[in-house]
């Protein structure tokens, strides 16, 4: 098991964070626990996680702590478990660098498939060789790499995930549901906060006026697309 996936529980509740921990022993991760954030804090400045699983509410320094301090990195990926299930967290989380929320109670299963997700992004594996440009971004889709202006612009894989679906599909218009289902799965093809913020998140990373972007370009009322097109290219899942 030494190639185990390394995923760092933060919980401070006890019979929440075993039964977490079982599970995803279960699943066959290496799983390990601790319970208030100065422990988190020293142990992802010291460890290699590929996925911290972080509660909000927690003693000592809280879990909005943790994940600013995470801001910028691309590893670990972030899911954030939490009892706080208000839309105005879910979106403040996935603006601080959080990849999925997953709100208290869930159940084993459903935590193991928002695990599954959230690796599989890591991991995924583009296809297609091409590289495109747009204005002063290139996109290595072979790489999987993205420049502004010369300069390696860091991502994380969600924020990688999506950028890639649009690039695959250059100049063509994806709707919601399409950018939901291919980045988050189809459960996801309804949750459009999802996509606003990590758009959002894109363009502050690859635009020059985040304001007024020419990257990635809002097309109809739900849908984006990367970079200009052709007006007579038909929508891809439009509808
Ligand atoms: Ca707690």
């Amino acid at each position: 098991m030494t190639d185990a996936i390394r995923i760092l529980l933060v919980e401070d509740d006890r019979s929440l964070r075993q039964a977490i921990i079982s599970a995803l022993l279960q699943g066959g991760y290496a799983a390990d626990a601790v319970n208030d954030g100065i422990q988190a804090a020293q142990r992802l400045r010291t460890e290699a996680f590929e996925l911290v699983l972080l509660d909000l509410g927690l003693p000592f320094v809280d879990g909005w702590e943790i994940l600013g301090q995470l801001k910028g990195h691309p590893l670990p990926s972030v899911i954030i478990i939490s009892a706080r299930g208000e839309e105005q967290d879910k979106v403040r989380a996935l603006d601080m660098g959080a990849d999925d929320y997953l709100t208290k109670p869930f159940g084993a299963d459903e935590l193991l498939a928002r695990v599954r997700a959230v690796l599989r992004r890591v991991h995924a594996t583009s296809t297609s060789p091409r590289v495109v440009r747009i204005d002063e971004v290139v996109v290595d889709l072979g790489a999987r790499a993205v420049s502004r202006a010369g300069v390696e612009v860091r991502l994380t894989p969600t924020e990688w995930a999506l950028l890639a679906l649009l690039a695959e599909h250059a100049g063509a218009a994806l709707d919601h549901r399409t950018l939901l289902g291919g980045v988050w799965g189809p459960e996801y093809v309804g949750d459009r906060n999802y996509l606003r913020t990590f758009i959002q998140r894109l363009r502050r990373k690859l635009e020059a006026d985040p304001g007024n972007p020419t990257v990635i370009q809002t097309a109809g009322r739900n849908g984006y697309r990367l970079g200009p097109i052709p007006e007579s290219r038909p929508p891809i899942g439009m509808r």
